[in-house]
């Protein structure tokens, strides 16, 4: 059923799905309502949706919630949005590229300053994936709760426990609890991907997970002990951040961390003791 009425709207509008901007079109009902029952939507809820397409995903939300602001970057399924929505006056579609869109600066227009909280759902180009979740949890208007359909193993990447854990999985912990809620075979979608996806559900927290003053210099941190992830931590540390092997093992010896241990099996709490024995060294 929705394939057939992809396929029609594509041929209406004379378009072919761009692969290159990870055009594939949610073609499965199940999935569907997994992914918006997820978001446990209701009608003082704001919406931003990522890459609406042809906009199958963008009606559902509509329905549930109160707002529904759509960032489309192609601008041809933009405009043929504006004008298949234009009865649904709780849409806004934005003809952008989410990764230039400041999210506070939407929320305020969209909703004239009122209410300041929002919730992202989509399905998301996977080639740019990882970075519009980075662009949203690092956002000075964070999200309350995103809710997304990406590849599996980078679902799979991001709620990994200390052993597995990356860069990915300390970036996204550290502002929120994900936790994969479905997986979606690739042929949910038109045309199907290579790879099969996973609905993540990424509740955000008030504040970090963990305590650390200067999230950049955490970040840092972090990134150097992840230069080189299948080194122990001295030298994959000294390596990302242009220290000494010795300089290094003083420093996961005063956060009594062993030099040996690689950077995948530290948890968050102990990636925030190195930075604090990193930052005090710099005072
Ligand atoms: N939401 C639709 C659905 O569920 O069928 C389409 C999802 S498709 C996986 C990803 C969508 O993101 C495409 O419509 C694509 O044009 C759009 N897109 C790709 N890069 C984007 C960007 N940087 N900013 C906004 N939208 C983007």
């Amino acid at each position: 059923m929705l394939l057939r009425q992809t396929k029609e709207q594509l041929r209406r509008l004379d378009l072919r799905a761009k692969k290159g901007l990870g055009q594939h079109f949610l073609i499965d009902d199940r999935a569907l309502r997994r992914l918006v029952s997820a978001a446990e939507l209701s009608p003082f809820d704001t919406v931003v949706e990522v890459g609406p397409g042809l906009g199958i995903l963008t009606r559902e939300l509509a329905r549930k919630a109160g707002w529904v602001i759509a960032i489309e970057i192609d601008p041809k399924l933009a405009s043929a949005l504006e004008e298949g929505l234009a009865p649904l006056a709780n849409v806004t579609i934005l003809s952008a590229d989410v990764l230039e869109s400041d999210p506070g600066s939407l929320i305020e227009a969209a909703k004239g300053g009122l209410e300041a909280s929002y919730k992202v759902v989509a399905n998301l180009p996977y080639y740019i994936a990882s970075a519009v979740l980075r662009h949203f949890l690092e956002a000075s208007l964070k999200p309350k709760m995103m809710v997304v359909t990406i590849q599996k193993e980078v679902a799979e990447a991001m709620v990994a426990q200390p052993g597995e854990m990356s860069l990915l999985s300390v970036s996204v912990q550290f502002y929120a609890r994900p936790a994969i809620v479905d997986y979606v075979p690739a042929r949910s979608f038109y045309p199907p991907p290579k790879v099969d996806s996973a609905i993540v559900r990424i509740e955000l927290y008030d504040h970090p997970a963990v305590e650390v003053e200067d999230v950049a210099i955490f970040f840092e941190v972090v990134r150097g002990g992840f230069s080189a992830p299948r080194k122990q931590l001295r030298n994959s540390l000294a390596q990302g951040l242009n220290i000494t092997p010795g300089d290094a093992a003083a420093l996961l010896d005063r956060a009594g961390i062993s030099q040996k241990r690689r950077a995948e099996t530290l948890s968050l709490e102990e990636w925030a003791r190195v930075y604090r024995v990193f930052t005090e060294k710099q005072c």
